[in-house]
């Protein structure tokens, strides 16, 4: 073999054992270092500066207190703190709100789920009370009809599913500052109710039309009767640093590329900056014997 392939395809071999040995191209590694908190897509992501969903606090509780899955964005650990707080404060002396499975601490598959991988997911348990309308805490995940009713596993009691704070919890979450919604992933039934709820409260018809945008009963996977499935946009930051992917970009949210094109103004600005500009140089630059040379 002619040396000079020889050395080019050993060196591509080389270049390849390296990218294998970095894991992949989606992970945070030495060779990419603009990747950090959420990289990748929800379902083939992995999670980098994560925050820690506390055991319990105002309005809310841990479904599984010992698990290690209450990781995510800081931002959405505490939009869900925000957003429970909210519903104890506005429909105050009902149960908390119970939390589900977040992501593990530095992302990547968690038993039970296919996405959760990215730190931009949450499972939510309903807010539910007895039938006759006394707050309860969650019973677990128990699914519900379309009449609003769910029946408890082993017990011949029912639960009812609580349209008004349910309806309060995921008005917070629309609306906060820190997050903007992706989906929440509910089925058919569900929605109708809450949405139902929402226009006999008379809310303004952007929010009513924001939360059936994106309340969505999947196709490919559960029906989600028996929790509702948060699942948070890329900011913009963190589109830039690695987040992508994990549903549409809706039009309320700010564009997912802060990087705006550059224009005539910008190359100009750029010319005269330059530093290798001589006349810039002659101008700005203190002689050789004002430097003391
Ligand atoms: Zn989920």
């Amino acid at each position: 073999m002619d040396p000079r392939a020889y050395r080019v395809r050993s060196a591509c071999a080389a270049l390849f054992a390296a990218v294998l040995a970095s894991g992949c191209f989606n992970s945070p590694t030495p060779l990419a270092p603009g990747l950090h908190g959420t990289v990748g897509v929800p379902n083939r992501g992995v999670l980098t500066e994560s925050a820690e969903l506390p055991v319990r606090g105002p309005g809310f509780v841990r479904f599984r207190p010992q698990s290690t899955h209450y990781f995510g964005r800081p931002r959405l650990v505490r939009a869900l703190k925000s957003a429970a707080a909210d519903v104890a404060r506005l429909a105050p002396g009902g149960a908390p709100l119970s939390i589900g499975d977040l992501s593990a601490k530095t992302g990547g598959r968690i038993p039970g789920h296919d996405s959760h991988r990215s730190g931009r997911d949450v499972d939510l348990l309903f807010l539910v009370t007895t039938p006759a309308g006394a707050s309860l805490p969650s019973p677990g995940f128990v699914r519900f009809e379309g009449d609003g009713l769910a029946r408890v596993d082993n017990s011949p009691d029912y639960v009812r599913l609580d349209v008004d704070r349910q309806w309060l919890l995921l008005r917070s979450l629309l609306t906060s500052p820190e997050i903007g919604v992706q989906f929440m992933f509910v089925c058919r039934e569900i929605e109708a109710l809450l949405i139902d709820h929402a226009r006999a409260l008379g809310e303004p018809d952007s929010l009513v039309w924001q939360a059936e945008t994106v309340m969505l009963e999947p196709s490919d996977s559960l029906r989600h009767d028996d929790h509702v499935h948060l699942r948070i946009a890329c900011s913009p930051e963190e589109a830039v640093a690695g987040c992508s992917g994990g549903g549409p970009r809706w039009q309320w949210l700010p564009p997912s590329d802060p990087v705006r094109p550059l224009e005539a103004q910008d190359w100009d600005q750029i010319a005269k900056d330059d530093p290798f500009d001589l006349a810039t140089l002659d101008a700005n630059q203190p002689t050789a014997e004002a430097r003391g040379f």
